[in-house]
Parts: structure tokens; sequence; C-alpha cells
């Protein structure tokens, strides 16, 4: 490094808030790339060629090609949690199950707590889970990312119900607003639920009754924490071990956030662009397991 160069590193904010835009620039870029790549080569007749009974076989391509080439499948795998299969009920990998040593997972549950209302699904602590829709085949699971770049709807319910367990599993107090917002932002595939960070908070907030503040709060901080490369799995850690008395927002934001803002000399608008980084990144990966579907059906043709 030069003389000039140390010199200007005194300087570090604005250098490294250009290079975070310069960066977000770039990746929209590729993304774009990504989808242009994508919609030139899919239509919805490819699935006539993928039968009920070939979708199982073929999704197994799929995902081992998405985990040489991704990191989409990193937090499911490291909770153990399965999201694309036939027996989705069956969690036999979990990296949890203190308070029941099997999660009991039903579809298509007729019970109260799922049967009205907009709720997808349902978790008793201790170890039952219940879920409002029947499950998807798995033709129906594959189809519905590959045009979606999202998981199937009752799937994504699954994984909202798991990182509950996961939270209780050792906390059965654990803070509504931390718990429900992780749930929601769970980084296992897809991060955000809906569009944005503020379409998210207006829908949960709603939903819950929860402050508007301290949704946006408790999302960005969330989403902040996977920025710096921690996953799934390690936030949950962080956030089911916050002491339930205190308020869950200002605790994440004064012990967690603030730390690692100070000691890497992070502003608030480094942030803020880490955010949108961490968000588009997570696009991305999306885009490229939509485009291997690609590769892995062309291949599959000429086989
Ligand atoms: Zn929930």
């Amino acid at each position: 490094m030069s003389e000039k160069s140390s010199q200007e590193s005194e300087f570090q904010e604005p250098v490294k808030l250009e290079q975070l835009r310069t960066r977000y620039l770039e990746l929209q870029q590729e993304l774009d790339i990504l989808k242009q790549k994508f919609d030139d080569g899919f239509s919805e007749g490819i699935f006539g060629y993928i039968s009920e009974d070939l979708a199982g076989e073929f999704t197994n391509k799929w995902l081992e090609r998405i985990k040489k080439n991704t990191e989409l499948l990193k937090n499911a795998d490291e909770l153990g949690i399965k999201i694309f299969g036939d027996n989705l009920e069956k969690q036999d990998k979990l990296s949890f199950q203190k308070y029941s040593k099997e999660y009991t997972i039903s579809f298509n549950s007729k019970s109260t707590h799922v049967e009205s209302s907009s709720v997808m699904g349902f978790c008793e602590p201790g170890g039952k889970i219940e879920l409002k829709e029947s499950h998807p085949s798995q033709r129906e699971q594959l189809f519905y990312f590959v045009k979606n770049a999202k998981l199937h709807p009752t799937v994504a319910a699954l994984v909202h119900e798991l990182i509950h367990a996961y939270h209780q599993d050792i906390n059965l107090d654990m803070d509504k607003e931390l718990g429900e917002l992780q749930a929601y932002v769970n980084g296992i595939v897809e991060v955000l639920p809906f569009n944005s960070i503020e379409d998210t908070t207006e829908r949960i907030s709603k939903y819950y009754g929860f402050s508007k503040d301290r949704v946006t709060s408790i999302i960005s901080n969330i989403l902040f924490l996977y920025s710096r490369g921690k996953g799934t799995k390690e936030v949950a850690d962080i956030l089911r071990n916050t002491n339930p008395t205190l308020q869950g927002d200002w605790l994440l934001e004064e012990f967690h956030i603030k730390l690692i803002m100070e000691s890497e000399g992070i502003s608030q608008e480094e942030k803020g662009e880490m955010i949108k980084l961490y968000l588009l990144g997570n696009q991305i990966e999306r885009a490229k397991a939509q485009n291997i579907f690609l590769e892995v059906f062309y291949d599959w043709m000429k086989e």
C-alpha cells in the first residue's frame, strides 16, 4: 500500500460507503443478467417433461448443483431443516429437539389453531407443528420455486414454525417480537417474506399489533447480522438468549448491533448499504438457482 492510500484510510467512512455503493451497482447488473437469462430460457411448458414420478430425482440433481454453486441451502442445512422433499413432516435431521424427541408435524390440520384466520401454521412449545394446507408434491415445490424464486408457501410456513421451534427449544419465554420477526425474516432460502422491509413491516405490525418502529428496527438488525456473515442459526442463538424481561428491540440494538458497528467502525449509512447489499445478494443466489434449474433440465433432455 502506498503512503497516500494509507493516509486516505483514516477517512475510511466515505471510502467504504462509496465501495458499498459501487458493489451494489455491480450486483444489480449481475442480477439483471441472471434474470434475463432465466426469462429467455424458461417456459412453463418445461414442466410437461417433468412428471410427478420424475420430480424427486430431478429435484435431487438440481439441489446437488445448487449446493456446489451457491450458498442458498447453507442456513437450512445448519439447522437440519429439510425444505424440498416428499416427507417434509419427517424432519429427522433437526439440530434441536430438547423438549421433544421428535416434532410432530401435520399438514392439512383442522385444529382450531390454524382453521380460521390467515395463520398458515402453529407451533406448540414442546414440539407440535400444525400446518393449515396440505403437503405440496415435489413437483409443486419445484415448480413454485423455479417460477417465483421463493419456497412454496406451505413449505415457507413450515420453516417459519421450525424457527419458532428452534427458539423455544431453549427459551419458552422468547420475546414475541424477536421470535416472530426472525420466523418471518429467516434467511432459509428467501430472506424477506414480502417485497421490501417497508412492506414486511407494514403487514407484520398490522397482523400482530406490534409497533412499526420496533418491527423495522428488529428486521433491519436481523438483516444486518446476516449481512455480517452470521447464519440463521447463529442469529437465532443470539435472539433466543436475550433476557425476556427487557424490551427485545432495544436489547438487540444496544448489546449486539452497536458493539459490531463500533468495533468495525460501521456508520449508520454504511449499515443501511450493507443491508441493501445483503438483500440483493440473496436475490442473486435465488436467481442462480433458477438458472441452475434450466441447466439441469437441458442436460437432462440430452441424456
Ligand atoms: Zn409465527
